[in-house]
């Protein structure tokens, strides 16, 4: 059996006037015709309009308002709108096995040094101190808050290379990536082990000292995989049969309760 459908005309209609926006033709703040002109101008029903628009709110395109001077209006994009709409693509990409997490972890592999460099060159003194505000006595702060300290110096570091886009590209990487699991199976030792590494690339970054930042970085990243590589085991021994990452495929609310814990979108990012 054919599981390929037409695609819908809501969804036509969402490209359509997607293709507005991103070309530039609707600038943010411009307001879209109302639905009875969007319904007259493509000959669609008012629900196929109705659908297209919420679509399109949906992937932060455009805003909706209502009362009198009301309608759907433009949206101003923002970095972290988009950062988060990736994540969330790359969240199903990881839960339907179209990616995994080693991938994600070579990508940062291949970003995440020159990033560092960039931040030595680039930072400033603002920087540096956000960077120290994220270090923890991981042996008696929560855990969770180490997870999202650790997360948020990745990004900072990102900031500080001074390139909006390199952090876009990098957040969903942060937030996505297998600390987490890392987390839970190896417990405090390592996470102290993390964070002397974070203070030396915040010692090199400090220093300016780009060659020394870039090595601090790569060897931080060396740890990470190989730690990823010992805890595999235990992590899948933990998370056996009921989860929805195992071999057993993919089942939306076992996902979906992964996600409730913060077990895969949570605070990651070693
Ligand atoms: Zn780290």
């Amino acid at each position: 059996m054919s599981v390929e459908a037409r695609t819908p005309a809501y969804q036509l209609l969402a490209d359509e006037i997607r293709a507005q926006i991103t070309s530039g033709r609707l600038r943010p703040g411009d307001r879209l015709p109302t639905e009875p002109q969007l319904c007259a101008d493509t000959g669609v029903s008012r629900s196929t309009v109705r659908e297209a628009l919420r679509l399109l709110a949906s992937q932060n395109l455009i805003v909706t308002t209502r009362g009198v001077s009301g309608g759907s209006f433009v949206a101003h994009p923002t970095a972290t709108q988009l950062a988060e709409a990736l994540a969330t693509g790359v969240h199903l990409l990881l839960a339907n096995s179209v990616v995994d997490f080693a991938d994600l972890r070579e990508v940062r592999e291949l970003l995440e040094t020159p990033t560092a460099r960039l931040a030595a060159e680039r930072r400033t003194d603002e920087h540096l101190v956000r960077m120290r505000a994220t270090l923890r006595d991981v042996y008696t702060a929560d855990i969770d808050d180490v997870f999202r300290a650790h997360s948020e110096f990745h990004m900072i570091v990102t900031e500080a290379s001074g390139n909006s886009v390199l952090a876009v590209v990098m957040r969903p990487l942060y937030q996505l990536s297998n600390s987490r699991m890392l987390g839970e199976a190896a417990g405090r030792e390592l996470w102290a082990r993390f964070n002397a590494e974070h203070e030396t690339i915040i010692e090199a970054i400090e220093r300016r000292d780009a060659d020394a930042a870039e090595a601090a970085a790569g060897a931080h990243l060396s740890q990470i995989a190989v730690a990823t590589h010992l805890m595999a085991p235990k992590f899948r021994e933990q998370h056996q049969g009921e989860r929805a990452l195992d071999e057993g495929g993919f089942r939306p609310e076992a996902f979906a309760a992964l996600v409730a814990e913060g077990e895969i979108s949570g605070a990651g990012g070693a």
